[in-house]
């Protein structure tokens, strides 16, 4: 993974000339000021951890697994938003952990829990790094020092239960290492977001993410059927049956608490059988509109493909405007829908429902062309992000979600809050996961950077979360609350939701040592 940005170095990529001119002249961008830092160059506060806690962390997870050398805290500060990328490509490592620490079993999370609590440590777990809402960056203020606490050596498939379709996890396991080892049973998860290649079960579950076959498959927080929590105050086994009325769901107030909870050592499953088939296709609508009232009729039928999305006009131009084969489309552009297909001998009757459905409500069938297109570039967007960087442009996702009565009124929000912020940005959207009830928007902005480009973003991010919030939508459909959505987040559950969150974290974590700043601010700024 790259330090600076995302993943394999070998696949980043220049701009090619043509498109920097065509930026240029659209957006205004320039090449940025000053070159991007060296790895050599990024500026890393001292260690600030004594050496007696550093020789208690050796005592518990072995020499071997606590690292505080240049290497290891650079590749643990921050994790990936496009506020990040820059910060780092400005050599700011300011939000270094002091030191990394790498448990290898639940009882090692426990004690290093321990170690931390009783020397007041702030502790940060840590799976991929691909968090895009600043869920790694702890606040100093009142601790002794910031350990992260990479999960990577728990990292087994611990047991399968066929009957049951659930399969043991640890938390650590990247995605694609998840996928093989299922494979090896015939059976997968069907969790395929964007941050697929670097993100890891545990932060799935912490962030509750959303794939992009989540129709089909369902979110991942739908997945975890059970988890082993450890906490400052102890373990926490929850979920032992497919359903329960026993109480409040304790696995829900885990799930989507970034760390600030308890750290998460195991998780039970719910698998699928591999399938055997895979079938992409396209649709287009006249309009924006027009589409989204098919893929509303289609989960209200419940005729759903495993992945179903729908790009705004504007992502629809942009993606003709990349030298691909879906020229179907290229007059009177309208816009792209995709609905992909996985199973097994009920495809092609799910498919021709579809089909009835959409053509009925105008859509036309643009067939395996831009579905496969779609397919093979799914994972290929942030590499982009990397080149537009350093070309000069920002560029940067959000997303929210919200009923499809309201989905109008926000997709509109949303772009008069960037414009109204940025100039004219290039705002792009789609459609990314339905409900039978509504549906989430996912944005993808592109501008030129101004002379303090981090500056600029968080200005504009402030402004469209207020937009998001006012506007009905909720503030984050999958990516999390972190630092960057907290007010906002504070505003969406109100003053009392903010209290409950509160007392959660000051009964399994008195010492507020985990994640500290994330998911929900301090009572009162720890002195
Ligand atoms: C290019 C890109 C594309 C993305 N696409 C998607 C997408 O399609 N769908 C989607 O849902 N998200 C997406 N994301 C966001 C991100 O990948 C998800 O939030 C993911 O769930 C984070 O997983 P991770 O393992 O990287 O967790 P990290 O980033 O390491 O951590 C995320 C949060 O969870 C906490 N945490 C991590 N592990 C544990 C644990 N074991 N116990 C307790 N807390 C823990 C961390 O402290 C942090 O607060 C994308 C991000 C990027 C950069």
């Amino acid at each position: 993974m790259l330090w600076s940005g995302w993943g394999d170095p070998a696949k980043a990529a220049d701009l090619p000339e043509p498109i920097r001119k065509l930026l240029h002249e659209m957006l205004g961008v320039r090449p940025p000021r000053g070159r991007a830092a060296d790895f050599g160059e990024v500026r890393l506060p001292a260690v600030a951890l004594s050496p007696l806690v550093l020789t208690e962390l050796r005592g518990v997870v072995g020499a071997d697994h606590v690292r505080f050398d240049d290497d290891a805290r650079i590749r643990h500060t921050r994790g990936k938003s496009t506020p990040d990328l820059l910060r780092m490509r400005a050599g700011d490592g300011s939000d270094a952990p002091d030191a990394v620490v790498l448990p290898g079993s639940h009882d090692e999370v426990l004690a290093v829990l321990a170690t931390c609590a009783a020397h007041r440590v702030a502790v940060v777990p840590f799976g991929g790094g691909t968090s895009v809402v600043g869920g790694l960056v702890a606040t100093r203020q009142g601790f002794a020092g910031v350990v992260a606490l990479d999960l990577a050596r728990l990292n087994r498939l611990v047991a399968v239960d066929r009957e049951s379709m659930v399969a043991e996890m640890e938390p650590g396991l990247r995605a694609p290492q998840a996928e093989q080892l299922l494979a090896g049973h015939g059976l997968t998860l069907g969790h395929f977001p964007q941050s697929f290649e670097y993100a890891t079960l545990g932060g799935f579950a912490a962030a509750r993410s959303s794939g992009q076959a989540s129709a089909g498959y369902g979110r991942f927080d739908d997945m975890v059927v059970g988890m082993t929590v450890a906490t400052p105050r102890g373990t926490l086994d929850l979920g032992r049956a497919p359903a329960s009325a026993a109480g409040p769901d304790l696995r829900q107030v885990i799930l989507g608490s970034e760390g600030a909870f308890g750290v998460i050592t195991s998780l039970r499953l719910r698998v699928r059988p591999a399938p055997a088939e895979r079938v992409y296709e396209g649709w287009r609508f006249e309009s924006f509109a027009a589409g989204s009232a098919a893929l509303r009729r289609l989960a209200q039928e419940g005729t759903v493909p495993t992945v179903l999305r729908l790009s705004d006009e504007t992502e629809t131009m942009i993606g003709l405007a990349r030298p691909s084969e879906i020229g179907a489309l290229a007059a009177g552009a309208g816009c792209l829908a995709i609905a992909g297909y996985e199973g097994f001998s009920e495809v092609p009757a799910l498919r021709e429902r579809v089909a009835a459905v959409a053509s009925g409500l105008g859509g036309v069938y643009l067939g395996p062309g831009p579905g496969e297109s779609w397919a093979h570039g799914r994972y290929s967007a942030p590499y982009l992000r990397d080149s537009l960087l350093a070309a000069g442009a920002t560029v940067e996702t959000l997303e929210t979600a919200g009923f499809w009565s309201n989905l109008p009124r926000l997709y509109e929000a949303v772009r008069l809050s960037l414009h109204a912020s940025l100039g004219s940005p290039l705002v792009m959207c789609h459609i990314s996961h339905v409900y039978g009830t509504g549906a989430s928007l996912y944005f993808t902005v592109v501008t030129a950077q101004a002379d303090d480009p981090v500056g600029q973003w968080e200005a504009a991010k402030r402004s469209v979360n207020e937009a998001i919030v006012t506007a009905g939508g909720t503030i984050s459909h999958h990516h999390g609350v972190g630092r960057d959505h907290r007010e906002a987040h504070a505003v969406e559950i109100g003053d009392l939701g903010v209290e409950i969150l509160r007392g959660i974290k000051d009964r399994l974590d008195p010492g507020g040592i985990l994640n500290p700043g994330v998911l929900v601010a301090p009572e009162k700024p720890v002195s």
